[in-house]
């Protein structure tokens, strides 16, 4: 019997959900469901350094907005819990001790310091097979040395002894046979000084603690999967490893490099899922959702970039997508964002949604602009007559609003080239009417 599908999303919390990272999960998800699986939710919390309060809340409240919700994670629960890492400490030291025995790490004892100086004195000082021998660390002190300063508590971290032109291949989902000569890699760190694992020991851990079975992740991971399949050769067997997909960059709308942040702000379009406000630094990015996006064209248009149906189709329910999804649809290159098709994805939405679903939204917004109505049944008239000009819900207030409240002013430049003496028999009939109606 094949295994359950078990995918995971595992973010580290720093920060707001950029689109890549929300089509991450997007893709995960989508993957799970076709196949009857799993979609976990880890927080990758290992570095406390990159700690950001309020990161870990922003990512479940984007994931319910998206309506992509996790079987398993911190807040969900399920049979693996702990889903942090942080609480999950103390099963760490053990696998990085065993590849210590086993000669395949090793203590290293550098300071700071040391560690500067061989940067200033080494050109593009990597931690390697090449400059480990000059460095302070088990393999260049005898055994005594390395037990006597363990014994005197000298802080000490354990990285990955990797060999010199060690060939490693492995078959991604997306890319087929990916080669590494692991020539070019670093020893990483596993554990460190504070005890804690680094991302690539906990990574490799967990995803078999957790049986997880798939792994997609962002195409800027795969520098670290010669680490991650050294690790698991060594740890778990590679038998167990999990399938792994990294899903091509999202770039930016001229194609050149991946998007940002800031393209977002020099452009003039939200790149974050939704509002988020960097706690260290109070700067605020705009969202989606804030922007006056649906959660269903966000997550129709997060799908496009990167897979295609290999139809006309272009709007596609997130039912739709679970049973359409296919790997072999997902391009190797980039995908270049672009905001106009963004908004054309949310345009169609607000057309195909019902009222029903549009009334909640433009209450709010109605309430933020001071339009004021008790009147539900006339409001969702209202909406109805003029979603299909609206390409964001945003647009509701110059769209229905005056509905509600009268103008204050009348663009009369606007309007002048457009009166001729048929359209004002038209007004003037109509006030007749009105006068005479109500
Ligand atoms: N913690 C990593 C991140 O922040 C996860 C990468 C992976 O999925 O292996 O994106």
């Amino acid at each position: 019997m094949s295994k359950k599908v078990r995918v995971r999303f595992a973010p580290s919390p720093t920060g707001g959900l950029h689109l890549g990272g929300v089509r991450t999960v997007l893709f995960n998800y989508l993957f799970a469901k076709k196949n009857g699986g799993d979609f976990i939710v880890r927080i990758e919390d290992t570095d406390q350094t990159r700690f950001v309060e309020g990161a870990e809340d922003y990512i479940f409240n984007t994931l319910e907005w998206c309506g992509l919700q996790p079987d398993e994670s911190p807040k969900h629960g399920g049979p693996f819990a702990p889903y942090r890492q942080s609480e999950r400490k103390a099963s760490y030291r053990k696998y990085a001790e065993e590849l210590v025995a086993k000669g395949l790490a090793y203590y290293a004892f550098d300071t700071a310091e040391e560690l500067d100086t061989k940067r200033k004195e080494i050109a593009n000082f990597q931690y390697s097979h090449s400059t480990r021998s000059l460095m302070k660390n088990s393999l260049t002190l005898s055994a005594h040395e390395t037990t006597d300063l363990i014994n005197n508590n000298t802080p000490y971290v354990i990285r990955v002894k990797l060999q010199s032109h060690e060939q490693i291949e492995f078959t991604d989902l997306i890319r087929g046979t990916v080669h590494f000569d692991t020539t070019q890699v670093d020893d990483k760190v596993l554990l460190k000084a504070d005890g804690m694992p680094t991302y690539h020991l906990a990574v490799v851990v967990d995803d078999y603690a957790m049986q997880i079975t798939h792994a997609f992740r962002g195409e800027e991971w795969l520098p670290s999967a010669p680490v991650h399949i050294f690790l698991w050769k060594h740890l778990f067997g590679l038998d167990n490893m999990p399938q792994w997909a990294h899903l091509p960059l999202i770039l930016k709308p001229d194609g050149n490099g991946k998007l940002s942040k800031r393209d977002g702000d020099r452009l003039g379009f939200p790149v974050f899922a939704m509002d988020w406000t960097d706690p260290r630094t109070n700067e605020q990015t705009t969202g989606f959702k804030e922007r006056g996006f649906l959660p269903e064209a966000f997550i129709n248009m997060l799908a496009m970039l990167g897979w295609n149906s290999g139809s006309e189709q272009e709007l596609f329910s997130l039912e739709e997508l679970v049973n359409f999804f296919s790997l072999e649809r997902v391009h190797k290159g980039g995908a270049k964002f672009d905001y106009e098709k963004a908004k054309w994805f949310n345009h169609e939405w607000i057309k195909k949604v019902d009222v029903d679903e549009l009334r909640k939204m433009v209450e709010k917004l109605f309430a933020e602009n001071n339009i004021t109505t008790d009147d539900v049944e006339i409001l969702d008239k209202v909406i109805a007559l003029t979603k299909d000009r609206c390409t964001i819900i945003n647009d509701f207030v110059q769209q229905a609003g005056y509905f509600f409240n009268a103008p204050e002013t009348i663009d009369i430049a606007a309007i002048q080239p457009k009166w001729d003496e048929k359209k004002k028999a038209f007004f003037d009939a109509l006030i007749q009417l009105w006068n005479d109606n109500f």
